[in-house]
């Protein structure tokens, strides 16, 4: 580590406002796992309280008016973007009006499980490791990479199961996942009440991502992937009847927020990839990283599709995956969406990210550089898209 780089993560972690932003953030995040966050009753849980307390602590150094119990700190995170709260951050470390919690269901955002999963000790319990971890172990000691994908692939299809399904699923002939069935009563529990339309007794999940949408206040429909609100309107997907199949289960948060969301995003990139022309292989050596590329006679890449709200957290971990399997050049890939609505997406990526060895890139920009490479005799045509002048930036140097 350069010396500029170890005082720039001592400088990182010695940051009050960091420290208390993970600190809120786990707090929420853990807080939503066991109860609704509206209804936080006296004794607080530990790590609530401690929560609490450091944030009263740093208004009182600061001289800012601390909020008063637990509902008031969450309805903080729910109504007061991170960049008025009264912290000092480094620069640029919150996007500009982003909440820990999302105003209309009071459940935890992206960017507060980004916060989460940058505190060491929380970020375990909080990401998806633990369990896909496990998942790739039992495939590699069974030499099974078929299974391995299948796994994925569910979770990234299916997010909601019925009761049956995840009952009958291991033990179907057309799927590989015989021996994964124990794990998949770890990952999907029963759907929480929340999620339920109690006049209709149903669920409803997202058109575009498969997972539950969540009722609002006002009473709407919500999805917890901001891409999906992104696009406008929620759409409407499958209706469960509450009974449906002995009842519905949903995928964990975690599963969702870093697996299933980003899937989506994966699959549909390696589909289009492999449409002009690229030898792409999904989630290799049993998920080191999220694809890897292949050219023939040029350089093979490994590809992992990043969707991160902060890209000040996201540089913080941009480290290459393991070589397994090998490859030539690594590059993080950001849907184009990022940068079209953060325009300093890049350069604070830049400013934070812990390592060098690797490139930033969009998707756009990848497919790009593909279809130039591979050019008229890929099996796709090209597209207006695709005539248009590419960015000059990320595309220098990658091949
Ligand atoms: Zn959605």
């Amino acid at each position: 580590m350069s010396p500029d780089r170890s005082v720039r993560a001592a400088l990182w972690s010695e940051v009050d406002g960091v420290l208390l932003l993970r600190s809120v953030a786990t707090a929420l995040v853990r807080l939503s796992e066991i109860g609704n966050l509206k209804t936080s009753a006296l004794p607080y849980p530990e790590e609530a309280q401690r929560a609490l307390n450091n944030t009263v602590l740093t208004c009182l150094v600061l001289k800012a008016r601390p909020p008063e119990s637990l509902p008031e700190l969450v309805e903080w995170a729910a109504k007061r973007p991170v960049d008025r709260w009264p912290v000092t951050l480094p620069p640029d470390v919150v996007p500009p009006e982003a909440l820990l919690l999302d105003e209309a269901t009071h459940l935890p955002t992206q960017l507060c499980y980004e916060w989460a999963v940058d505190a060491e000790d929380s970020a375990a319990r909080h990401s998806e490791q633990r369990y896909m971890t496990v998942v790739s172990q039992r495939c590699r000691e069974e030499n099974y990479p078929e299974a391995y994908r299948a796994f994925r692939l569910l979770l990234v299809r299916r997010p909601v199961l019925t009761h049956r399904e995840l009952s009958t699923l291991p033990a179907a002939a057309d799927n590989d996942l015989g021996f994964l069935g124990d794990l998949l009563y770890d990952v999907y529990q029963p759907a929480p009440a929340g999620y339920l339309d109690r006049k209709r007794q149903s669920y409803t999940a997202c058109a575009r991502c498969h997972t539950l949408l969540h009722p609002t206040t006002v009473g709407g429909l919500w999805c917890e992937q901001g891409r999906c609100r992104d696009l406008g309107t929620v759409r409407h997907g499958r209706e469960y009847r509450a009974d449906d199949g002995g009842g519905i289960q949903l995928l964990i948060r975690p599963l969702r927020q870093w697996v299933s969301a980003p899937g989506v995003l994966e699959t549909r990139l390696a589909r289009r990839l492999t449409d002009v022309g690229a030898d792409v292989e999904l989630w290799p050596g049993f998920g080191s990283y999220s694809m890897r590329v292949r050219f023939p006679d040029r350089a093979t890449l490994a590809i992992e599709y990043k969707d991160w709200a902060s890209p000040a957290l996201l540089g913080r971990r941009a480290v290459p995956p393991p070589p397994d399997p090998p490859y030539d050049r690594c590059v993080w890939v950001v849907p184009a969406t990022r940068l079209r609505d953060h325009p300093d997406f890049r350069t604070v990526f830049e400013r934070y990210r812990s390592s060098t060895s690797l490139e930033l890139m969009t998707d756009r920009e990848l497919l790009r550089t593909t279809r130039q490479f591979i050019g008229p005799t890929g099996p796709s045509p090209r597209n207006a898209e695709t005539a248009s002048a590419p960015d000059g930036e990320a595309m220098e140097g990658l091949f």
